[in-house]
């Protein structure tokens, strides 16, 4: 939220016309306008497009805030469903290259919902321990369970993304992951987990921006990092990396999408549009009391 927006305005249900006029913005539903397709090469992408989208920041910044009420609604369905034994889960996984905006999305779409019911996991340079595991180890302990909304920031993609980019592993090796990655994720999917990846895309310039922004304000100073700067001149095997990532690992079961950064809002957007998109396919009702509730009202009425 850019904080123009009141608490107040998030809890009320929005009326019903302005909300379809601002949904009328989008040409087609969010999943399919931001779906990976294979003719989106993600080196010829468009970092400050809004595909699918023709409204503009305050439109969708207005949007956000009318379907945050319901995104925190369904959330607190799925955590009901958990707690009555339910197997239902959704696993947010999101990648980016530095300065794409990775933690403004955890901080103004996830913080949207009750932080009770949000797994948050941040995955670095594997620790000695984790590097003791294979790479799937730290992923899936770090899995939701029932009833949570997980969100990786960064993966087990890097497997194929840094690992790759900086000669971590033999090809032959990081080759080999795409099909493990695609068998681990139909696994998880099959044991009730809506599997949503995103992948934010940034463009140099907007990077170089970023990051020259952190340089020029002290108090950014410490998300700045002079290892990006490395990172930042192999942008272009990044886009590679991402490239094949893509190609390799978007499946009917955990589709990729690709969502242009430069414009945060429209990267805020579009992710709460994905993330309530997952959370409706489950299509939860509440969940039926296991108890007698005429009878726990008289014996309450009794107290
Ligand atoms: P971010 O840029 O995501 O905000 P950060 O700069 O605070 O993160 P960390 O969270 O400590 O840094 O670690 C992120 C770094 O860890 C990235 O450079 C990423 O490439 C690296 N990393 C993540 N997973 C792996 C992996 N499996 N092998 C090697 N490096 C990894």
């Amino acid at each position: 939220m850019s904080g123009r927006h009141s608490k107040q305005d998030l809890e009320r249900t929005p009326d019903d016309d302005i909300l379809r006029k601002l949904e009328g913005h989008w040409d087609k539903s969010p999943t399919r306008a931001l779906r990976w397709r294979k003719k989106v090469d993600v080196r010829e992408l468009d970092c400050n497009g809004t595909p699918g989208w023709d409204g503009d920041r305050d439109d969708a910044e207005r949007l956000v805030a009318a379907h945050a009420f319901e995104l925190a609604q369904l959330q607190e369905r799925l955590f009901a469903h958990g707690r009555s034994g339910g197997s239902r889960s959704v696993l947010l996984v999101l990648q980016g290259l530095d300065t794409a905006g990775k933690g403004g999305i955890v901080r103004h779409v996830v913080g949207l919902v009750d932080p009770q019911g949000v797994q948050h996991r941040a995955f670095g340079v594997p620790t000695a321990e984790e590097a003791s595991h294979g790479y799937l180890w730290r992923i899936r302990n770090a899995l939701p369970r029932p009833g949570y909304i997980g969100v990786f920031d960064r993966s087990h993609y890097e497997q194929v993304l840094v690992v790759r980019v900086d000669g971590l592993e033999p090809e032959e090796t990081w080759r080999a992951h795409y099909e493990e990655i695609n068998a681990f994720e139909a696994e998880v999917a099959a044991a009730g987990t809506v599997i949503v990846k995103v992948a934010l895309l940034v463009s140099r310039d907007e990077q170089k921006a970023r990051l020259r922004e952190r340089l020029d304000r002290p108090e950014k100073h410490w998300k700045y990092n002079p290892g990006d700067l490395a990172a930042r001149a192999r942008f272009g095997d990044y886009l590679d990396a991402y490239q094949e990532m893509l190609e390799q690992t978007s499946t009917d079961v955990a589709a990729w999408h690709v969502v242009p950064a430069d414009r945060k809002w429209f990267a805020r957007l579009a992710v709460t549009e994905l993330l309530l998109d997952a959370l409706r396919s489950l299509d939860l009702g509440w969940p039926p009391a296991d108890f007698d509730v005429a009878e726990q009202r008289r014996l309450l009425d009794e107290t």
